[in-house]
Parts: C-alpha cells; sequence; structure tokens
C-alpha cells in the first residue's frame, strides 16, 4: 500500500525536504497525506485593483513596478514596499521585518498577490502578503494566492508556507497511486467523494462546498476505522476458551444475607450480569463502573466468591501497593470464614512470592508490575483490575492471555465513560453500572472560594475539625520547585503543609504524596484512619490510589488546573461515613474553560453527564491523555458526534458481520492495521 511507504526512500524529494518532513514528526507517505491543514485562508477573490476599495482581503494579478526599502542604523533592511499595478490602477504592498524577500521579488514581473487590506490615511495597501511570480511560458497554478490557501499547523521554525510548497509538489507526485480503501458499497451508500480526490480537497479545495465534502469522508473514516480495530478486537477475544463458570446461588445468597449491609439494586444487577456473562465458555471482558463508594469491590468480591467456590483462581490487579493492601484486608475481613488462601503481593512482601509462584492460592492481590514476574496459574479464571484508566487494558490483558484458556476480565472505574466513548474507544468492553449509592450516603456541599476569600474558608476549616471533621486538602504539586523550575501559580503539599501549621497551630497536619516510601504512607493512612490526623495535604494520589473513607471535608487547591472528573473523583472521598460531606474548591487564575469546568461541577445531576461535558470543554486529546499515555491522536472526528458514530457503528457491524478477519478487504485491514489507541495498544 502506498500509503506506508516510507519518505526517506522517496527520490522525487530532496534530502532537506526528507528532514523537515520528519522533523514534523512526518514519517510515512500516510503520515504526510494525512498532514491536514487546521484552517484556510480565503484569497479566492481575483479583483482588478481599482475594486479592493471595500474588500477586507483578496488577490490581485499585476505588475511589480517599483520596490523601495528603509533600512535601520546598522542597515539591516526592516520595511519594503511594493507597488503593484494593474489596467485598472496602482496598489502599494509592505512587508515588515523579512529582508530576505528583497532578494525573491523581481521589479518589472507579473505577480500574483493575496493578502489582508490595510487602510491608512485615506490610503490601502496590503500588509505582509502572499505573493507568487506568474510566468508566461509555464501554466502552474497558484498555491499561495488567488484560492483557499491551506493553513498548516506550524512547529520547530517550520514555516505553513513552506509546508504548503512541499505538500503541493508531494501530493503531485503520488496522487496517481493513491487507492481508495474503503469498500465501494460504503462509498456509494453515503456519498463520499474517493479517497485521492478528498485528499485533493482537503489540502488544496476547489472551494468550501469540496472541503467539506472532503472532511465529511475524513470524519468518517476516522470514527469508523478506529471501531473496526476496537469491534475486531472484541471478536477476536471472543473466540478464545475461557472456563465457563457455573453460579453457586444458594451460596452466593447465602453470603449476601450475612453481609453487614443490603446490597443496592444497582449492585445486585451488576453482580448477575457479571456472573451470567462468566457463565459462557468465552471471556467476559466488561467494564465495572460507579462513583467512588457506590460498592463496586463488594461487587468484584462476591463475583470472585462465585469463582472461587468453582476451585478456580483470582487474580486482583491494583494501581498502588496502598491501594493492594486495603483490598487485600477487605477480602480477608468478609471472606473470613472460608478458610480461602488469599495472598498479597507487594514488592516488601516476598514471603507469599513461592505460594504465587507454584500457583498455591485462591485469590492474589497485587500491584500490575509484579504479576509480569513467572506465575503459575494453574486455574486462573478470573482477572479483577482496580481503577481501570491508570494502565492500557490490552497491555494487561497480553500478560494473562498467554495461557491456551483465558480468565474472564473485569475492569473496575470509577469515571464513567461517557457514551460515545464507549461506543469508540471502548467499545471492546461490555457494561456495567453502578447508578446508585449504598444507602445513607448525602450530596456533598460544594463550595468554590477565590483568594479574597480565604480568611472565612480557614474558619469553616477550624469548625470542621472542632466538630470532629477531618480534612483532606489537596494541591496540584509535591513542591513548588522541580529540577530547577519553578511553577508560582501552582500551590504544593510541602509549602502548604508549613503554612497550614501557621494557620492552624493546634492542629495535626501531615502529608502524603505518591513518591513517599510505602511504610511511610501506611502509617500516614492508618493514622489518618485512627483519627489521628486532622488535616491531611495530599497530591492527587489519594484520587485513585488511596481509598480513605473517614474524611468529612475536601479542599482542592487550584481547582482550575484539574481535569472535571478528577475533581469529581476527588469530591467523592468524602461523606462516605456518617456525616455529610464538604468539599471547597480554591481558584487562582480562573480561566473560562475552567469556570465552565467548576459550574458544571456544581451543577452535574450525575456523573455522566459530568464526564460528557468534561469532554466537551476540554476536548478528546486532554480527556484522553490524562489518563493514558500517549495521544489518541484523534485529528478531526469528534469523539463527541453520537450521530456519526453510531452510523460508523452500523457500516462497521455490517462489515465485521460478513467478513470478520477483513480479508476480503485488504487495504482497509492495512489501514485499520495503523490505528492506534492507547487503551488498545
Ligand atoms: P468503590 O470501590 O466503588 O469506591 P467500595 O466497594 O470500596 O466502593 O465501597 C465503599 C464502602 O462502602 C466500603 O466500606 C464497602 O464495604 C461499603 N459498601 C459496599 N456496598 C455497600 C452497601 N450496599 N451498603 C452499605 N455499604 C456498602
Ligand atoms: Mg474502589
Amino acid at each position: 500500500m502506498i500509503l506506508d511507504w516510507e519518505i526517506k526512500k522517496l527520490n522525487f524529494l530532496t534530502l532537506r525536504e526528507k528532514n523537515r518532513l520528519l522533523k514534523l514528526g512526518l514519517k510515512t507517505i500516510k503520515d504526510v497525506v494525512y498532514y491536514f491543514p487546521h484552517r484556510y485562508e480565503d484569497f479566492s477573490k481575483i479583483l482588478p485593483i481599482s475594486h479592493l476599495f471595500d474588500e477586507q482581503k483578496a488577490t490581485i494579478q499585476a505588475w511589480l513596478t517599483k520596490i523601495t526599502t528603509k533600512t535601520n542604523p546598522k542597515g539591516t533592511i526592516f520595511l519594503i514596499e511594493g507597488t503593484f499595478e494593474d489596467q485598472s490602477g496602482k496598489i502599494k504592498a509592505v512587508w515588515y521585518n523579512q529582508p530576505f524577500l528583497y532578494q525573491t521579488l523581481k521589479k518589472g514581473s507579473f505577480y500574483s498577490v493575496a493578502g489582508k487590506l490595510v487602510q491608512k490615511n485615506g490610503e490601502i495597501f496590503f500588509s505582509n502578503p502572499n505573493f507568487e511570480i506568474i510566468l508566461p511560458q509555464n501554466s502552474l497554478p497558484c498555491i499561495h494566492t488567488g484560492r483557499l490557501v491551506p493553513i498548516y499547523p506550524e512547529t520547530k521554525g517550520i514555516k505553513s508556507k513552506w509546508i504548503r510548497k512541499t505538500m503541493f509538489n508531494f501530493l503531485n507526485q503520488i496522487k496517481e497511486k493513491l487507492e481508495e480503501f474503503l469498500p465501494s458499497f460504503l462509498l456509494e451508500k453515503e456519498n463520499f467523494l474517493p479517497f485521492p480526490e478528498a485528499v485533493w480537497q482537503m489540502h488544496f479545495p476547489d472551494s468550501l462546498l469540496k472541503n467539506k465534502e472532503a472532511r465529511r469522508r475524513f470524519e468518517f473514516e476516522e470514527i469508523f476505522l478506529l471501531q473496526l480495530k476496537v469491534f475486531k478486537a472484541k471478536i477476536k477475544l471472543k473466540q478464545r476458551k475461557a472456563f465457563p463458570i457455573p453460579i453457586q446461588l444458594e451460596k452466593i445468597k447465602n453470603f449476601i444475607n450475612k453481609l453487614p449491609f443490603e446490597l443496592t439494586k444497582a449492585q445486585k444487577k451488576a453482580i448477575w450480569e457479571i456472573l451470567k456473562d462468566m457463565e459462557k465458555n468465552h471471556p467476559m471482558n466488561r467494564l465495572l463502573q460507579g462513583d467512588v463508594g457506590s460498592g463496586k469491590t463488594m461487587v468484584a468480591l462476591i463475583c470472585a466468591l462465585n469463582v472461587v467456590f468453582s476451585g478456580y483462581q483470582v487474580a486482583m490487579i491494583a494501581p498502588t501497593e496502598i491501594l493492594a493492601k486495603q483490598h487485600y484486608e477487605n477480602f480477608k475481613k468478609f471472606l473470613r470464614d472460608f478458610n480461602l488462601k488469599i495472598l498479597i503481593l507487594t514488592s516488601n512482601q516476598k514471603e507469599h512470592l513461592k505460594d504465587v509462584t507454584e500457583g498455591n492460592f485462591d485469590i492474589v492481590i497485587g500491584t500490575h508490575a509484579l504479576f509480569q514476574n513467572k506465575f503459575n496459574f494453574k486455574k486462573l479464571a478470573f482477572v479483577i483490575f482496580d481503577e481501570q484508566h491508570r494502565f492500557g487494558v490490552e497491555q494487561r490483558q497480553s500478560f494473562f492471555l498467554k495461557n491456551e484458556i483465558s480468565p474472564h476480565f473485569l475492569s473496575m472505574s470509577a469515571t464513567p465513560i461517557p457514551r460515545t466513548l464507549a461506543l469508540t474507544i471502548y467499545g471492546d468492553l461490555d457494561f456495567s453500572t453502578l447508578n446508585e449509592m449504598p444507602k445513607g450516603r448525602k450530596k456533598i456541599q460544594t463550595l468554590i472560594f477565590q483568594q479574597k476569600d480565604l480568611k472565612k474558608m480557614y474558619k469553616m476549616i477550624e469548625e470542621e475539625i472542632k466538630n470532629g471533621g477531618k480534612v483532606f486538602f489537596v494541591c496540584p504539586r509535591i513542591e513548588m520547585k522541580e529540577k530547577g523550575k519553578l511553577f508560582p501559580d501552582l500551590r504544593a503539599v510541602k509549602e502548604e503543609v508549613k503554612k497550614l501549621k501557621k494557620i492552624f497551630p493546634e492542629m495535626k497536619i501531615k502529608m502524603i504524596y505518591g513518591k513517599m516510601k510505602n511504610e511511610e504512607k501506611e502509617k500516614i493512612i492508618s493514622d489518618f484512619e485512627k483519627g489521628e490526623i486532622d488535616i491531611l495535604v495530599a497530591t492527587n494520589v489519594i484520587e485513585e490510589g488511596i481509598d480513605i473513607a473517614n474524611a468529612t471535608l475536601i479542599v482542592i487547591q487550584n481547582a482550575e488546573r484539574f481535569g472535571l472528573s478528577q475533581l469529581y473523583q476527588l469530591r467523592g472521598r468524602v461523606g462516605r461515613g456518617e456525616k455529610e460531606g464538604k468539599c471547597f474548591l480554591i481558584t487562582h487564575l480562573p480561566t473560562e474553560k475552567s469556570v465552565k469546568r467548576m459550574e458544571a461541577l456544581l451543577n452535574a445531576k450525575n456523573a455522566f453527564e459530568l464526564a460528557m461535558k468534561d469532554l466537551e470543554i476540554r476536548g478528546p486529546g486532554d480527556f484522553l491523555s490524562k489518563r493514558q499515555t500517549g495521544n489518541p491522536n484523534f485529528k478531526l472526528a469528534s469523539l463527541t458526534n453520537l450521530e456519526l458514530i453510531k452510523k460508523s457503528e452500523k457500516s462497521v457491524k455490517t462489515i465485521l458481520k460478513k467478513d470478520p478477519s477483513l480479508s476480503s478487504f485488504p487495504l482497509l485491514k492495512k489501514m485499520v492495521g495503523h490505528v492506534k489507541i492507547i487503551h488498545l495498544e
């Protein structure tokens, strides 16, 4: 496929051109072809000079009749002024600080000139216009003037104009060889422009209408390829074998009846969905989503118990050692009546290593890193990932897929996946949702404070603690200064502790952050849980990595710096006990976006609505890369466009039904192979 060719092997490019394209990150023909302009300058109006008066921008075709320059005392040219004439009149063009143009402009030549028109002292002139010479002997089309001119994202000193010129030559060299890869029935049905034509209309559109047509194709294509990739992966996983796990209904009911609380309806429904799914002899791949405190762990625990009842093994993977330890304690506590071998695997608990390696356990809990070792899972049937956003799903699964028989997978996340993402990048998953909190949980009172209100806020904190409350104080950074770089706008844990100790001399104030030693962290957490710490200053480690139930107030510094879902997660850390939870958001230099975000947080009815807002306000790149390394690189299609996504989904399903391996669409298959989603890779 020509799109796969590496540009370094192309002989129509000079070495300099290759190097500059590489500098832009473009390695293959596909990369170059898909390096779309981010906008267009409309210079398509070509007018006689005498008609320019009412125009903001336009193109003229005229003779350059005069050039003058102005130089500064050092002798460098800082201004070039050219006079252009056609049959209808004269106009000046002025270029500032571009002395090199003096060499290029040729007095007496015929030019196409396009740019913005400026009016000064009753005279109009072009300011820094584009220009290109029109030679009588050749008929090359204009690319910088007289048309919709593509403007490319400039990086690393590479100018849009250079990219435009290079792109034009490049596309002319390869355009005959570009092949359509979308199935023809789809092209016909949707009435899409064929690939080569669409490429051309993206870079050098004949009209806005044509450009829109091209964009419609590429937007669809982007979602379509992505969905093909995701759904193909789903089919592939479903073709694997898994241990079918019978539902031990009586035993499970019995266990549930003995719990100190009643399960929510949502929990019961989720448990049922999961158990039903695991009865099949193909692996489950399911996401359990629910707010912090909605009781996901209990759902996982009950399903794990059902697996163990049938004599199979369970592995649970937590994002941090501390959380692994908390799960371990929890599992031991709730499952103490069953004489099960439950193991924890953390870096400082080597004593279980032998048992784990020999496969001598019912349930093993640990962090991901530890599962990379050689293990003997004799009958591993169920793998639970807690807080699934922390690492890519497929990456984690691949480890467990080494055996011929695959385990069932359950991921748990407190961040709701917006519906559009569930149909695209998370389309390989089935979903269970806990849309209900256990009884007795109250709404969390949320207040926003600006710098001038801080005194009032400190009073409220004092009151909270006097009434027996415990406080989290979250800062975006650990230190103000890091590797010699200063972050003056951001609050840091270490500085904040000092400050708070001055404000509240009587209070017990401690800090916690990810980089601290594990023993140290564990000590602080257990002290906090015992009620021995009044204020715990933390980074957002507490967002996902640590679960402490007895805080009543969470204060978030630089709230404008956190994503909406992050704020939501953080806020969910309080108010899980008897007392009503409170959340104070401190803003520093709120931007329009951040104000919108916080308003959304105050007004949101539920977490899904919030996640969708977050996606809309921040855009998919930002939304995703906060949780996943790498950039999913969605160039065009909006991952919020439900209509488009559904349309694409229909086509994807039609194709995969007929040809799940895409063997009759070899080019399409190649394109799907190029799709990169961190979630899947
Ligand atoms: P999540 O993992 O969804 O944040 P957890 O499973 O850790 O939530 O549950 C939070 C707390 O609520 C735990 O202490 C758990 O034992 C308790 N819990 C779970 N389900 C219920 C329920 N139905 N009613 C009351 N408390 C519950
Ligand atoms: Mg949890």
